[in-house]
């Protein structure tokens, strides 16, 4: 396999998908010696069917807004692949939502859910809906409408959803509400739910606190110490707020948040009392960064701008969305002293800025690695539905730290470099598409 090859491939073959094909890209970059090494794996052109996803349904979702006017968008769902469990991913609800991405985030989630060692495959699902400035009617009614065409290709051991940007848990239980009312069944087919029917504890904070437990493993193998360290954050989301919840827990100082509106900054971190007003802000009023420099006038507002240039930091973690730190995001922050990168979303560093931060030796954790903590709860909370069983937060937390520090010993284990430089791109990689391969070579051509 030469990846150029496979990658001029699929560009022809699926045109005008530059994430998709950026995230192909990192990976085959990282395998090709290790694949290369297995003869068996081109006998049977296993990067073919890893590439490709196993199937894509794609529907027109009709609702009626609170005008009475119908309204129509895309919806999307990618089983990318199921090798070692059910297909697995969230939905995204956002007006950028496209093929190419879903495929990028369903090919990503593959690897990730693999590394978690639970038995889940890889899939993603969405649809160019915003719920931003829609009622909670009209986000009732086009949930609905999305589960109404949903609901046959989905279930407990078929394909598990779950939330991702613009779905939370209000429209994981619209959603999940109606797959019951269809399917007449009541199991664990979506996670992110409530508490009160079947949701985990620890699930809406999973992503976010097992960003900072995977920043702690990574920190140790330098002896640094988390306090007092600088940590510039961008957006203002579920990710983001339980990143910076968990960092002040520990003693750091976040220096910045952001929102597709612009960055708010605190040179010296945020106050416990400022963190919660935008937490409260973001995760319950609706509201929006640029409000608060009116409760805060100490806090500045950079209208259309990210963090990374703002403010110095030590450690970097971009939590919004992808390619959202680009090669000269990544020379400010290596000028300014950063050390530490850490990504909470999926492929929020472009290529030029992974290259950099790999250059420049400092310690960088790919999204798959990273963030992984999400979709491992939403594993945990696979078990315990199963189970009928709902365990502590404690129980759950012990897990999600276990997990974690997993993640990282096979990253380093494989991503380990001749100068002890540990790779975590290619341990990422490499660790993830082993066990896949494994699994699909026993299982035959499919
Ligand atoms: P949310 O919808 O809760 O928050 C997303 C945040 O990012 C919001 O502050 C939003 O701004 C901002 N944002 C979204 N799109 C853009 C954009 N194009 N430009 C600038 N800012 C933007 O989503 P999550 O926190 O759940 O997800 C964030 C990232 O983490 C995504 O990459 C997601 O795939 C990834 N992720 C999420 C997991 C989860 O468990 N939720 C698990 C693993 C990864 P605004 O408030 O203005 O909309």
């Amino acid at each position: 396999m030469k990846t150029s090859e496979v990658i001029a491939d699929l560009k022809r073959r699926f045109p005008n998908e530059p994430e998709y094909h950026q995230a192909v890209e990192e990976v085959l970059t990282s395998i090709e010696d290790v694949y290369n090494k297995h003869p068996r794996f081109e006998r049977y052109n296993l990067i073919e069917r890893l590439c490709i996803p196993d199937r894509i349904f794609a529907f027109r979702v009709s609702w009626v807004d609170d005008s009475g006017k119908v309204r129509s968008n895309m919806g999307y769902r990618v089983q990318h692949n199921n090798a070692i469990g059910p297909y697995k991913g969230g939905i995204r609800f956002h007006s950028s939502v496209n093929l190419s991405i879903l495929k990028f985030l369903a090919f990503e989630q593959t690897f990730k859910n693999s590394l978690t060692t639970l038995a889940m495959g890889g899939a993603k699902g969405g649809s160019d809906f915003s719920p931003r400035g829609k009622s909670d009617m009209e986000i009732m009614r086009f949930c609905q409408a999305f589960v109404a065409e949903l609901w046959r290709q989905i279930g407990a051991d078929t394909d598990v959803p779950a939330g991702d940007i613009g779905v939370g848990a209000r429209e994981v239980g619209y959603m999940y509400g109606f797959y019951k009312k269809m399917a007449r069944e009541f199991t664990g087919t979506f996670t992110g739910k409530g508490l009160s029917f079947g949701g985990s504890l620890i699930r809406p904070e999973a992503t976010g606190y097992g960003n900072c437990y995977f920043l702690l493993n990574m920190l140790a193998t330098r002896g640094i110490d988390i306090k007092d360290k600088k940590v510039a954050i961008s957006g203002a989301g579920n990710v983001a707020t339980y990143t910076a919840q968990k960092l002040l827990s520990l003693g750091a100082k976040v220096v910045s948040m952001s929102d597709s509106g612009g960055s708010v900054i605190a040179p010296d971190g945020f106050t416990r009392e400022q963190f919660d007003y935008i937490f409260e802000l973001k995760t319950y009023m609706g509201g929006r960064l640029h409000e608060v420099p009116e409760r805060f006038p100490e806090l500045k507002y950079y209208p259309g701008e990210r963090p990374w240039k703002l403010v110095k930091c030590d450690i970097a973690m971009p939590s919004a969305t992808q390619n959202e730190l680009d090669g000269s995001d990544a020379e400010a922050l290596l000028a300014g002293g950063c050390f530490a990168v850490s990504e909470g979303a999926n492929m929020p560093s472009t290529p030029e800025a992974v290259h950099r931060f790999i250059d420049a030796r400092i310690l960088y954790a790919p999204g798959k690695a990273a963030n992984a903590g999400g979709v491992a709860t939403s594993g945990l909370e696979m078990a315990q539905n199963s189970q009928k069983l709902s365990w502590s937060a404690q129980e759950v937390d012990n897990r999600l730290r276990e997990i974690m520090a997993g993640i990282h010993d096979r990253c380093v284990e494989f991503g380990r470099e001749d100068d002890g430089y540990v790779n975590y791109v290619n341990g990422a990689n490499i660790a993830g598409f082993m066990k896949v391969a494994d699994a699909m070579m026993a299982q035959g051509i499919l």
